[in-house]
């Protein structure tokens, strides 16, 4: 039986999307700046053309600008250089995305370190990562930061709190783990070369996965009463044995739900968890970009 509060991504994200929306009305109003987000697909990549078409559709019904740049998979390096240095110069655009992954002949480094910073709202270039981590103000990537506003609105302060955090990665794990830090959260990383793992997680307050593997986080692994934010999206077989030998798949998160839910004092579902955070966010950033590039305040 569920004890945990779930913390519910989904309607969360619909009601910072409306935020959103007034805060876009208002910059018009006010100060005639419409927000304005570009976004880069290279390839056909059937996933990364859903993620695109529904970055078009929030960033279109918040009230912003949306572009949307569909090149061809043998687009060359220069060639997608050259557009990201047009976005650049381009002030109706205050957010630039490059949907990855790039094809093999590009290299995604050179893309992200092309994209100016302050457009950078998806936070991924090296000047937004040293920003912060050396706690100045910058555009932090999208799913971190959606991940902390739904724990600070769970919990309130997490100042003193022990957050554990499974995985890394540049994309989640490093930045999260940062974003704990500057909220006063005593910080541990886990990863793959974790020893006792189990044991390192159970210390968590707080316990972020993102892992990337089906259910690898089981109920005993948490603290009784931790706040458990599962980052992970993994596409599994049906657990209904006809719908998988039909081929039918489901999404499910890092954490064991069921068992964590009987353990832990609030836990994320997946979906409807983090995943609808990331696309709001970006919403969020596109905003503040344009707000900092306009000398307005955030
Ligand atoms: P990633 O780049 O593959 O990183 C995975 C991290 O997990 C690595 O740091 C890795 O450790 C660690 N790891 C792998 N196996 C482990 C194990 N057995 N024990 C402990 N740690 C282990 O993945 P990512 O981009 O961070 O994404 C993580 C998950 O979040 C994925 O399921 C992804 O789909 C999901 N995701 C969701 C959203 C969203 O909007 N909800 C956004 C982004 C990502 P090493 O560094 O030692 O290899």
């Amino acid at each position: 039986m569920s004890q945990a509060q779930i913390i519910d991504g989904q309607a969360f994200a619909e009601a910072l999307r409306g935020r959103i929306g007034e805060e876009v009305s208002g910059l018009i109003r006010d100060h005639g700046l419409k927000p304005g987000l570009a976004v880069v697909l290279v390839g056909e990549d059937p996933g990364s053309q859903i993620y695109v078409n529904s970055k078009g559709v929030a960033t279109e019904a918040a009230g912003m600008l949306s572009v949307t740049h569909r090149l061809p998979d043998s687009t060359t390096q220069e060639a997608l250089l050259a557009l990201v240095a047009e976005l650049n110069a381009d002030p109706a655009i205050h957010g630039i995305l490059v949907q990855f992954p790039v094809p093999a002949h590009i290299d995604p480094l050179v893309i992200q370190a092309a994209i100016h910073p302050d457009k950078d709202v998806d936070g991924l270039n090296t000047i937004n990562a040293g920003r912060l981590a050396t706690g100045q103000a910058g555009l932090v990537p999208c799913t971190p930061l959606g991940c902390m506003m739904l724990l600070e609105d769970a919990l309130g302060s997490l100042r003193g709190r022990h957050a554990v955090v499974i995985g890394r990665s540049n994309l989640v794990g490093k930045p999260i783990a940062q974003l704990l830090l500057r909220a006063d959260c005593t910080v541990t990383i886990a990863h793959s070369r974790t020893q006792e793992l189990p044991a390192v997680a159970r210390l968590g307050d707080i316990l972020v996965a993102a892992v990337g593997r089906a259910e690898m986080v089981r109920g005993d692994w948490i603290k009784p009463g931790a706040a458990v934010i599962d980052v992970g999206m993994n596409r599994i077989p049906s657990r209904r044995p006809k719908a998988a030998a039909a081929g039918k798949t489901i999404v499910v998160g890092d954490v064991a739900y069921d068992e964590a839910a009987e353990v832990a004092g609030w836990i994320t579902p997946v979906p409807r968890g983090v995943g609808p955070m990331t696309v709001a966010c970006l919403l969020q950033n596109t905003v503040t970009a344009a707000r900092r590039l306009n000398g307005l305040a955030v």
